[in-house]
């Protein structure tokens, strides 16, 4: 990486919303951080996926964030990213990003080429023997075998990348954009050795990664907390550190790599153990959240009452008529109980409190219920059918919907990862 080339902050944090109103009340999290003395930068994302329900177009992320930027002044840095991409569909984000997810994890298990294994064994005698990294507390043996199968299973996604990379760098020019690689949408997590051969692979790609995101342990189900074993995820986050720590003295690599934690939002009980990491370490951090802010904007319509309580039963009502259609593009990264969800006359019948009381994220809430809360995160798409109707009652509830959504970024994520409240 040269001098001049575009930087990826230490402490960054994905935000966006479905529908892209809510920018400003995400930056002014980010500036109440500031106002704590930690810089945290806001990159503005929103996957293809999110796009094709809503019928956005990637250019309505930019123009969000670069009118909350200019309302607002900020004079920090701030990025746009192309989330989850891949080589089909990059051309439509070239224009109005300049931060690259590049999504590589349908590519991993096709078999490499066995030359290119080979050769990449032959390039690499360090990744062979006894390991010892500086953090990790055993040293690991490696076999030359060992590391031809981690290979045969990851090189081919990681020349993926470089493709990928290179489309965007042939337009965009070189050192103009931010690169992520991510593998997080996989099934199983990787392991020390295996991070370390994805490392060299990107190196000898000329990928210049600043930050990665790999498969964590435990299951990160959408708007809700993690489950999963907070333990084993606190060793695999810190022997990650380790690695690419390790992996950039070894290798051509931005000196700058980081963590990338794709959180599929409201991991609060990992959070604890990031900002341990983190304070120890002094490794920087990219945590990807913003799917939840839809979640905040029903909050506070609900507490609006009135036409908007009843507009947001509404949501609920249709969500629960087409579930199957609903949930299919996530069924991966949730977990709905369907016994667990009220029925639609039950819900008509409740009070502003009551339907807050489900769907906020307040585990300590006997009336919290996960399963609601995911419905209606994943039926997002019945507010976009509804078009203007949705969005003038968002309008009309402005002030109670920006009050929710900054507080819920600010105290739930901001603070429990930068700044620390002694109780998580
Ligand atoms: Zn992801």
């Amino acid at each position: 990486m040269n001098n001049n080339d575009l930087k990826l902050e230490k402490y960054s944090f994905g935000v966006g919303d479905r529908f892209a109103r809510q920018a400003k009340a995400q930056l002014r999290a980010c500036m109440q951080a500031g106002a704590q003395g930690v810089e945290v930068i806001p990159v503005w994302n929103k996957s293809y996926r999110e796009h094709t329900v809503v019928g956005s177009k990637p250019g309505s992320v930019r123009a969000a964030a670069e009118a909350a930027v200019r309302d607002l002044a900020w004079t920090k840095p701030f990025h746009v990213d192309a989330d989850h991409i891949r080589l089909e569909i990059v051309d439509e984000f070239i224009e109005s990003s300049d931060f690259y997810t590049l999504d590589v994890a349908d590519a991993i298990g096709q078999r490499a080429d066995s030359n290119d294994v080979e050769d990449f064994v032959n390039r690499h005698p360090e990744l062979v023997g006894k390991l010892e990294i500086p953090g990790i507390d055993e040293s690991f043996d490696t076999s030359r075998a060992e590391i031809e199968s981690i290979g045969g299973k990851y090189l081919h996604a990681i020349q993926e990348a470089g493709r990928i990379y290179r489309h965007i760098a042939s337009v965009k020019g070189t050192g103009s954009f931010i690169t992520e690689v991510s593998m997080d949408e996989t099934d199983s997590p990787q392991t020390p050795a295996e991070l370390l051969v994805i490392l060299a692979a990107i190196a000898d790609e000329n990928i210049p990664a600043q930050t990665i995101a790999p498969k964590f342990t435990g299951r990160f189900n959408k708007g809700v907390d993690y489950v999963g074993d907070v333990s084993q995820f606190e060793k695999e986050f810190n022997e990650d550190l380790a690695v690419i720590a390790h992996a950039v003295t070894t290798h051509e690599l931005p000196k700058n790599l980081k963590l990338s934690v794709h959180s599929g939002s409201d991991k609060f009980s990992i959070y604890r153990p990031i900002r341990n990491a983190r304070s120890a370490t002094g490794a920087g951090i990219h945590v990807k959240t913003a799917g939840t802010n839809w979640l905040e904007e029903l909050i506070g319509m609900a507490e609006s009452g009135g036409e908007a309580l009843l507009l947001v039963k509404e949501i609920y009502g249709k969500a629960l008529d087409d579930i199957d259609a609903l949930c299919a593009p996530y069924a991966t990264v949730i977990d709905i109980d369907r016994s667990k969800l009220p029925r639609k006359d039950e819900v008509n019948a409740w009070s502003s409190e009551q339907f807050i009381s489900a769907l906020r994220h307040d585990q300590q809430k006997k009336e919290f219920n996960p399963n609601f809360r995911q419905l209606l995160h994943v039926g997002y798409k019945v507010a976009a059918k509804m078009g203007d109707r949705y969005l003038n009652m968002l309008e009309a509830c402005e002030q109670a919907v920006t009050r929710n959504v900054v507080e819920n970024l600010y105290d739930r994520h901001l603070k429990p990862l930068f700044i620390g409240n002694g109780s998580r």
